[in-house]
C-alpha cells in the first residue's frame, strides 16, 4: 500500500502511528512536505515543499529488535543501487546511515524499530533525499549538502517520480533480503561505498569525543576507530555521531 500526502508531520511518525494501531506491513508513506521531518537523536531534516523524496516504509520482521543492528546500513546500499540504476554515480556511504556526493551530504535514513523485545517487532525506515533544495531553506544545514539538481546541472524534479520508484524497487527488496541473509549479504557491498574509510574522524558520544581513523565496519555493522595509541575501538550505532576530522 503506498500513501502520498501533500504535507504531513513527519513520513516516520504516520507510520509508527499506523504500527501501533494495526499489524500492516509493507505500507510505504510519501510527502511532498514534512512539517516536522527528522533526523537521529531529535535533529531537524529540512523537508521544504515540493521537490524531494520523503519516504517511510514500515515492516514487520519476525526476529526481535535486536537482529536488526545493521538494518540502516542494509538501506544505504538500497539507495546507493537504486541511484546507480539512473546513473548518479559518485555517490557514497558514510556509517552508519547517511548518503554523500563527493563528501555532501544527499540523503539520510532514519530507522525506528518498535515492538516487544525477543519477540516479532516493527520497523519504520525512513529516507529524506534531496531533489532539489533551494538555498532558502538550508541555513538550518550545519554541514556541506548537495542535491541532485546540483548534480546533474539538469532538471532533476523530473526524474524524481522514477527516481521514487526505483528506490521501492530496491527498498522493498532489500528488506525481505536482510530478513533472510541478514547483514552479512550487505556487506561487502556497503564496504565497497565506505566514503570514511582511512580518513581522519571524530566521533561523537554524549559528552566524549575520541578522535582517530575510520578502519572500517566489523560484521555486526559497528564503526571501527582506529585511535592514536593503535588501539581498535568499536562504536554501535545507537548514541554515536561521526564526523570528519
Ligand atoms: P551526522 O550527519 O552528523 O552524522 P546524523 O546522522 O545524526 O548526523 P541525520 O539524522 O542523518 O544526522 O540528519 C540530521 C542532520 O542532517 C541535521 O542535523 C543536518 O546537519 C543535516 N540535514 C538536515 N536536513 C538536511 C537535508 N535536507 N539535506 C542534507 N542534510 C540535512
Amino acid at each position: 500500500r503506498i500513501e502520498i500526502h501533500d504535507r504531513i508531520h513527519s513520513t516516520n511518525s504516520h507510520l509508527l502511528e499506523i504500527a501501533r494501531s494495526s499489524g500492516d506491513s509493507g505500507v510505504v508513506c510519501l510527502a511532498e512536505q514534512q512539517t516536522g521531518g527528522r533526523g537521529r537523536r531529535g535533529r531537524q531534516w529540512v523537508s521544504p515543499f515540493g521537490h524531494n523524496v520523503y519516504l517511510s516504509i514500515l515492516w514487520r520482521f519476525q526476529s526481535g529488535p535486536a537482529g536488526l543492528n545493521g538494518l540502516s546500513l542494509a538501506m544505504g546500499v538500497a539507495v546507493v543501487r537504486a541511484l546507480r540504476t539512473l546513473g548518479i554515480a559518485e555517490v557514497g556511504l558514510k556509517w552508519p546511515n547517511d548518503i554523500y556526493w563527493r563528501q555532501r551530504k544527499l540523503a539520510g535514513i532514519l530507522i525506528e524499530v518498535g515492538g516487544e523485545s525477543g519477540g516479532p517487532c516493527h520497523a519504520v525506515m525512513g529516507l529524506g533525499l534531496n531533489v532539489f533544495l533551494p538555498s532558502r531553506h538550508a541555513a538550518a544545514i550545519d554541514q556541506a549538502w548537495v542535491d541532485l539538481q546540483a548534480i546533474l546541472a539538469d532538471d532533476a524534479h523530473a526524474l524524481r517520480n522514477r527516481l521514487t520508484a526505483e528506490l521501492l524497487n530496491h527498498l522493498l527488496p532489500a528488506l525481505a533480503e536482510f530478513e533472510s541473509l541478514t547483514l552479512a549479504h550487505f556487506l561487502d557491498e556497503w564496504r565497497s561505498y565506505d566514503c570514511m574509510l582511512h580518513r581522519p574522524a571524530s566521533v561523537f558520544l554524549g559528552e566524549q569525543r575520541f578522535d582517530g581513523e575510520v578502519a572500517g565496519v566489523d560484521a555486526q555493522g559497528l564503526l571501527l576507530l582506529r585511535q592514536a595509541n593503535g588501539e581498535i575501538r568499536a562504536f554501535a550505532s545507537g548514541e554515536v555521531s561521526l564526523r570528519q576530522s
